[in-house]
C-alpha cells in the first residue's frame, strides 16, 4: 500500500478512521527496509520484534479510543539517545555493548503516546562529524544518490526519513547535525531553542550546545513531533520551565508583513552557485507571499566555526572523560589501572573523537585557557548579541542550510577543516541557542536537494514553523520522494 511514504498527519487520519492499523504501516516500512537498507544503511540496530509488539499495543489503544498524536506511528531514533534495555552505541566502539538502564525523556514521552520504535539510527561517532562517515560501524548513503553522504551527524535519521524507512525520526544537533543532514536528504529538520526539549538521556557531546529535535517529511509533522517532545523536564536542569503552545495552531496563519532578515555575511564566496540561486529564489518566493525582506548583518559570523571548535571540543574532552573502561562499555585490560584506561581509550575511540579530545584538552589546559577557552566564550557572547540585535528589527532570519549540496563519500574525509566548514551556516545558531529549521527549497541539476534555513528568536519555534509551512504550501518540493 505504500503507507511508509505517508506523513504522520496523513497516517493519523487513516488510523483514527480505522481504515488501517499500525501493523499495516509497519509491514510497509519493513518491506522498504528489506528493499533498500542494504544500500543505504541508515540503522545501527533494527528492533523488528519489538516494533511489532509496540504496534500491537498501539492498535489496542486505538481500539479503546486512547489516541495521541503519535499512537501507532513508526519512528527511528538516533543512536545517541538512551532507550532502556536497547543497545545504544553512539556509533562508537567504546559503547559497542552499552544497554542503558534508563530511558531518555524524549523517548519516554514518545512511549507515553504509544509510538512504535523501529530502531536506532547511524551517526558520526559521538555526533562528531558532518557526513556519518565517522561511524565505527558503517557509513550511511544518501537516498538521492548512493555515491553521496547523507550529511551528519544525524545522517542515519535523515536518510531513513528520506528513504521512507520510517515515518519520522529523532536527531540531535550540536552544530548543525539535524539541519545539515535534513538539507542533504531533502527532508525537514528542526533544531529547537536550547532548553526547549529535555536532553536527559542524550549522550553528551557538548552540553551547552546539544539539542534534540525531529526530522520529518513535512512541516506539519515537525510541529506534531515538537508538540510531543517539548517542555520542561525536572531531570534536565537546562530545560526551560515554559508553557508549550500547540505548534499546529498557527501554522497556516499567513506571513504578510512579516520581516525576514537576510544576513549579508552568509552569502559568501565559496557558496555553491546552484545553492545560491535556489536559495535566492526561495527568498523571493517568501517575498511574494507578503513577507518583507531586508538585508541584515551578523558581524561576528566569521568567528563562529573557530569559536565552536574551541567550545565544543573543550566540553567534549570533559564529557568523554567518563569512558574509562570502569563503569560501562569497552574494557581493554593492561598491567595496571592507568594502562587499562589508556588501552581502553586508544582502542575504543575513533580518529575524529581522539582529535577532538586532544584539541579540547589543550584549549582547557593551564596556560592556554585564557587564550582559547575564555576568549572563545567572549566571542560567543558577541555572536549571541549579533542575533539579539538583528531580532530587534526582523522576525526571522533566512540563509542556506549548507554551502553545498551533499558531497561524495570520501571527498572530505582526509581534510577535517573542509568537513568543519560544511556547518558554517548552522553553527552560529547553536552558539546563540536560538531555534532553526531546514526545509527543502529545490534541487540541483544533479537532482540533489537544497535546504533553506529559517532561524527564529529564542523560544519562538512557532514563527519559524509558520514561515516554513507557508513556503511549503507554495511549492511542491516536499512531494518529491528519493525512492
Ligand atoms: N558537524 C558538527 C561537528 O562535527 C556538528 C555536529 C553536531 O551537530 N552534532 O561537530
Amino acid at each position: 500500500m505504500g503507507l511508509n511514504k505517508l506523513t504522520i498527519h496523513e497516517l493519523r487520519s487513516l488510523l483514527d478512521k480505522k481504515e488501517i492499523s499500525p501493523l499495516d504501516i509497519l509491514s510497509d516500512i519493513y518491506k522498504q527496509i528489506e528493499k533498500y537498507e542494504d544500500k543505504i544503511k541508515s540503522y545501527i540496530t533494527i528492533t523488528r520484534q519489538l516494533s511489532y509488539e509496540m504496534a500491537e499495543i498501539a492498535e489496542k489503544s486505538i481500539l479503546k479510543g486512547e489516541i495521541s498524536a503519535l499512537t501507532g506511528i513508526p519512528i527511528a531514533v538516533k543512536d545517541n539517545i538512551c532507550t532502556k534495555g536497547i543497545l545504544t552505541t553512539c556509533a562508537s566502539k567504546i559503547l559497542h555493548n552499552y544497554i542503558p538502564p534508563y530511558e531518555s525523556t524524549v523517548t519516554e514521552r514518545l512511549l507515553k503516546q504509544k509510538y512504535v520504535l523501529l530502531g536506532k539510527t547511524n551517526l558520526d561517532e559521538f555526533a562528531m562529524g558532518s557526513s556519518t562517515e565517522n561511524s565505527s560501524f558503517h557509513i550511511t548513503r544518501n537516498p538521492w544518490n548512493y555515491q553521496c553522504v547523507p550529511g551528519g551527524s544525524s545522517g542515519g535519521s535523515a536518510a531513513a526519513t528520506a528513504a521512507d524507512e520510517c515515518i519520522a525520526s529523532i536527531g540531535s544537533d550540536t552544530g548543525g547535525s539535524i539541519r545539515q543532514p535534513a538539507s542533504f536528504c531533502g527532508v525537514v529538520g528542526l533544531k529547537p531553542t536550547y532548553g526547549r526539549v529535555s536532553r536527559f538521556g542524550l549522550i553528551a557531546f557538548a552540553s551547552s550546545l546539544d539539542q534534540i529535535g525531529p526530522i520529518t517529511k513535512d512541516v506539519t509533522d515537525a510541529a506534531i513531533m515538537l508538540n510531543s517532545i517539548a517542555g520542561y523536564d525536572p531531570l534536565d536542569s537546562t530545560s526551560a520551565p515554559l508553557q508549550i503552545r500547540d505548534y499546529l495552531l498557527s501554522l497556516d496563519k499567513d506571513i504578510k508583513g512579516l520581516k525576514i532578515g537576510v544576513p549579508k555575511e552568509f552569502f559568501i564566496e565559496g557558496i555553491n552557485k546552484e545553492v545560491y540561486n535556489i536559495v535566492t529564489l526561495a527568498i523571493r518566493r517568501l517575498e511574494s507571499l507578503g513577507a518583507i525582506v531586508v538585508e541584515i548583518s551578523l558581524p561576528h559570523t566569521d568567528y563562529a566555526v573557530a569559536v565552536y571548535y574551541i567550545i565544543a571540543t573543550s566540553e567534549a574532552s570533559s564529557n568523554l572523560a567518563r569512558y574509562d573502561g570502569v563503569k560501562y562499555g569497552l574494557r581493554v585490560s593492561g598491567k595496571d589501572l592507568l594502562e587499562m584506561y589508556m588501552n581502553t581509550r586508544a582502542k575504543g575511540f575513533g580518529e575524529e573523537v581522539k582529535r577532538r579530545i586532544m584539541l579540547g584538552t589543550y584549549t582547557l589546559s593551564a596556560g592556554y585557557y585564557d587564550a582559547y577557552y575564555r576568549k572563545a566564550q567572549q566571542v560567543r557572547t558577541l555572536i549571541m548579541k549579533d542575533f539579539q540585535k538583528a531580532f530587534e528589527s526582523v522576525d526571522v532570519i533566512v540563509t542556506p542550510t549548507s554551502p553545498t549540496p551533499a558531497f561524495k563519500v570520501g571527498e572530505k574525509t582526509s581534510d577535517p577543516l573542509q568537513m568543519y566548514l560544511s556547518d558554517i551556516f548552522t553553527i552560529s545558531v547553536n552558539l546563540a541557542g536560538v531555534p532553526a529549521i531546514s526545509i527543502p527549497c529545490g534541487f540541483t541539476s544533479d537532482n540533489l536537494p537544497v535546504g533553506l534555513q529559517i532561524i527564529g528568536k529564542s523560544f519562538d519555534e512557532e514563527t519559524i514553523l509558520r514561515v516554513a509551512y507557508n513556503y511549503e504550501q507554495s511549492e511542491d518540493f516536499f512531494k518529491k520522494r528519493a525512492l
